[in-house]
């Protein structure tokens, strides 16, 4: 079974007007992958299902373990990971010199080492003196990230099949930077659908991904491609929502202003009418997805708030009448304040951007960063997102843990900021009961590090070992079986 790509325009990032969403990933249009079409109706007529249902066991099949380790249900393997702290995200008292019990892909006991057995057979991990801390999670990523400039023009006229395996190649990066989950915020021609499937299935490793699918583009906007055709009115909009929760996206994208990455126009630019916004809104709500707007514009912000918008990406202008507003919702921010501070300029250089590039970055840079700190302070709701791969090296160390530090630097205490990288991101996916931190019950989706980064946000800089749903996939521990 595999899934057929079909209609594949190559990526053309040569135009001098090339627009990029975001600040990079171009759309195919509405229509050009279709999953179902091939993958799902032979996995559906095998387990008697329809095609939503499909969806929905596909869905849940995020949390299953890869293939090789679901095979033996009946007698999970256990891990016991021995003398290290489990970090406390509602600030009380770490459990220190704990035992902490992984069967299957699920943690089963957590205790002091001192009076937990450990069960015959379990493989042993010694971590005297270290961390255990949730898996990270990144809101704002694209697998498949194509930049202006140098890699832009190298990846010109892509295959569906090359992209299909970059995009394999740094979700496996991510995962073994500390990445146990991510969101996909604006892929194209499918890929994404694919990738989530093949690391559900065990094929390819990677985080756990949701996805939004392709960004919902209107003509002339953010994101949008000479040739393509935009969605423009609400039912051109609401037929693109149906499409998205047929193909299983669990989020909407829109691109309600202009962005970084557009070779023209205002990022505070409002793209999108409030009638258009609440089309979307309302379909996606009636399939159970939510809706995230690229957005740098207040004025287009408050208006898609007012029309149900559940998530802000960037928000690099926005005001202090818009925060209040998105804090009072409960309208999460996902900042990626990353992609426009001092930091990231030696990832551009690397990549070659242009100089009318660097210029926007430049521009917001500044504006970004006073948001965040105002965001912090009206007790907006944030989930960490980078708009980098999520591994991208980042000050000697990656995106997500620099995201991470920008959010200390902006004001939050290191602990508000590990709740935004883990159980905060968990809550905006809805997964909050069985992911984002390290309970009894909960998969095992954790990371070791060499000290408690409640304390000290840095300590993320230091992860020795990489656990997804049970299964060690980086270990620079000493390891020995009892
Ligand atoms: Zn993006």
């Amino acid at each position: 079974m595999h899934v057929q790509l079909v209609n594949g325009a190559p990526l053309d990032v040569s135009g001098a007007r090339r627009p990029w969403l975001c600040y990079a990933i171009r759309t195919a249009g509405p229509g050009h992958v279709d999953g179902h079409a091939d993958a799902h109706p032979a996995v559906a007529s095998r387990f008697g299902l329809g095609p939503r249902l499909l969806t929905l066991v596909l869905s849940s099949a995020l949390f299953a373990l890869p293939a090789a380790a679901s095979a033996q249900a009946a007698d999970p393997p256990t891990i016991v990971i021995v003398g290290a702290s489990v970090v406390n995200l509602d600030g009380g008292p770490a459990v220190t010199n704990a035992a902490v019990i992984i069967a299957g892909d699920r943690i089963v006991t957590i205790g002091p080492a001192a009076s937990t057995a450990i069960p015959q057979g379990a493989e042993v991990i010694r971590a005297n003196g270290r961390w255990i801390v949730p898996g990270l999670m990144n809101m704002h990523t694209h697998y498949g990230l194509v930049l202006p400039g140098r890699q832009g023009a190298e990846l010109a006229g892509e295959s569906e099949a090359a992209l299909a395996l970059r995009m394999a190649a740094n979700a496996r990066m991510s995962l073994m930077s500390g990445v146990t989950t991510t969101r996909s915020t604006g892929e194209s021609r499918g890929a994404d659908y694919a990738l989530r499937r093949a690391i559900a299935r065990g094929e390819v490793v990677g985080p756990r991904i949701f996805t939004a699918g392709e960004t919902l583009n209107v003509t002339g906007g953010h994101g949008w491609g000479i040739g393509e055709e935009g969605l423009d009115s609400p039912e051109a909009l609401r037929r693109a929502v149906r499409r998205r929760a047929f193909d299983g996206a669990e989020w909407i994208k829109i691109a309600i202003s202009g962005g970084i990455a557009d070779t023209h126009g205002d990022i505070a630019a409002s793209h999108m009418t409030r009638e258009e916004v609440a089309a979307v809104t309302d379909m996606a709500h009636r399939h159970g997805m939510k809706v995230t707007a690229h957005s740098g514009s207040p004025g287009a912000t408050l208006e898609a708030i007012e029309a149900g918008l559940d998530c802000v990406e960037h928000g690099y202008f926005l005001t202090d009448e818009v925060l209040t507003r998105m804090a009072d919702k409960g309208v999460w921010l996902v900042p990626t304040i990353v992609v426009a501070q001092r930091t990231v300029m030696e990832f551009f250089k690397k990549i070659g951007s242009p100089d009318w590039y660097l210029d926007r970055v430049a521009s917001v840079g500044e504006s970004h960063f006073t948001m965040l700190r105002s965001a912090i302070k009206h007790k907006v709701r944030i989930a960490l997102g980078t708009d980098q791969f999520p591994y991208e090296p980042n000050d000697k160390t990656t995106a997500t843990i620099r995201e991470a530090q920008y959010y200390v630097e902006a004001g939050m205490t290191p602990l508000q900021a590990l709740r935004s990288a883990t159980i905060e991101t968990a809550t905006m996916l809805g997964i909050e009961d069985r992911a984002g931190s390290v309970q009894q019950g909960k998969l095992a989706d954790l990371i070791i590090t060499d000290a408690d980064p409640s304390k000290d946000i840095t300590a993320l800089r230091g992860i020795k070992l990489v656990m997804k749903g049970g299964v060690v996939y980086r270990n620079e521990l000493a390891r020995e079986p009892r």
